[in-house]
């Protein structure tokens, strides 16, 4: 039951939604009803109005961002927040430096791993800004599973992607959740994308849930397609 005020708009309106172990959530909503306030709430970056967060059975709505990351709650940010100056292994590293790993070689066998998981692995040495925007998005992701989070927050990774790295990005991000067993709550745009990839689909709309079902539901439902979706396309021919 989130809640959010900024002022007098109302961003959250008593939100609850539940990610469970091993699945992957897509959030969908239009632009500004919500979705990436609820992420920072839930990653511990802005403190709800009221509400809580339950991370595995404790209540983490007091703690700090970098507990929470500890715990295995890590995310990512709708703007990419690479170190430009870094290398791409550089990039990925920097995601150990608030976990216990502190050895370095295992410390390197982990980040060759997660590279190598990543298809990053002969771009180890380049500088990040020498990447495409795609790339980049990877290196993102692979920096926060780096420290073995158990639930994945992403705040549209695939906007600005070209098709083919969306598709690069589905494949990559369901791989991980069959290799690591992690939970995802996944926000984009592309709804595809999001059916695609999603055990279930919640939608906002307004600082609160329109719709929470399966990706088949979702589209059917006449509230998302009045608030969100809009006619589909074979629709209009009777119109
Ligand atoms: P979405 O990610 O779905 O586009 P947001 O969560 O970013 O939506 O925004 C929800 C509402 O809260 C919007 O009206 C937005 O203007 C407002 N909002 C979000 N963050 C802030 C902030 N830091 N200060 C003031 N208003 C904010
Ligand atoms: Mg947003």
């Amino acid at each position: 039951q989130l809640s959010r005020n900024f002022g007098g708009v109302r961003a959250l309106r008593s939100v609850s939604l539940d990610v469970g172990p091993g699945e992957t959530l897509g959030l969908i909503g239009p632009n500004g009803s919500g979705k990436t306030t609820l992420v920072n709430c839930v990653s511990g970056v802005l403190a709800p109005s009221t509400g809580t967060v339950v991370f595995e059975g404790s209540d983490v709505t007091g703690w700090s961002r970098t507990r929470r990351a500890r715990a295995g709650l890590a995310r990512t940010y709708q703007s990419l927040r690479l170190f430009r100056g870094l290398t791409v292994a550089e990039n990925v590293e920097s995601g150990l430096v608030r976990t216990a790993a502190d050895h370095t070689v295992a410390r390197q066998t982990r980040v060759e791993a997660i590279l190598d998981a990543h298809g990053l692995l002969d771009l180890s040495g380049v500088p990040v800004t020498d990447l495409s925007y795609g790339l980049q998005r990877r290196v993102e992701i692979a920096r926060t599973l780096v420290a073995n989070p158990r639930l994945l927050l992403l705040d549209e990774p695939a906007a600005g992607l070209a098709d083919e790295e969306t598709g690069a990005l589905r494949d990559l991000l369901v791989a991980t959740r069959q290799r690591l067993g992690l939970s995802i709550l996944i926000i984009d745009h592309d709804v595809s994308f999001i059916m695609a990839i999603s055990d279930r689909v919640t939608v906002l709309d307004e600082g609160q849930v329109l719709f929470s079902g399966l990706p088949r539901e979702v589209a059917r439902d006449p509230d998302v397609i009045a608030a969100y979706l809009g006619t589909p396309p074979e629709d209009d021919e009777h119109a």
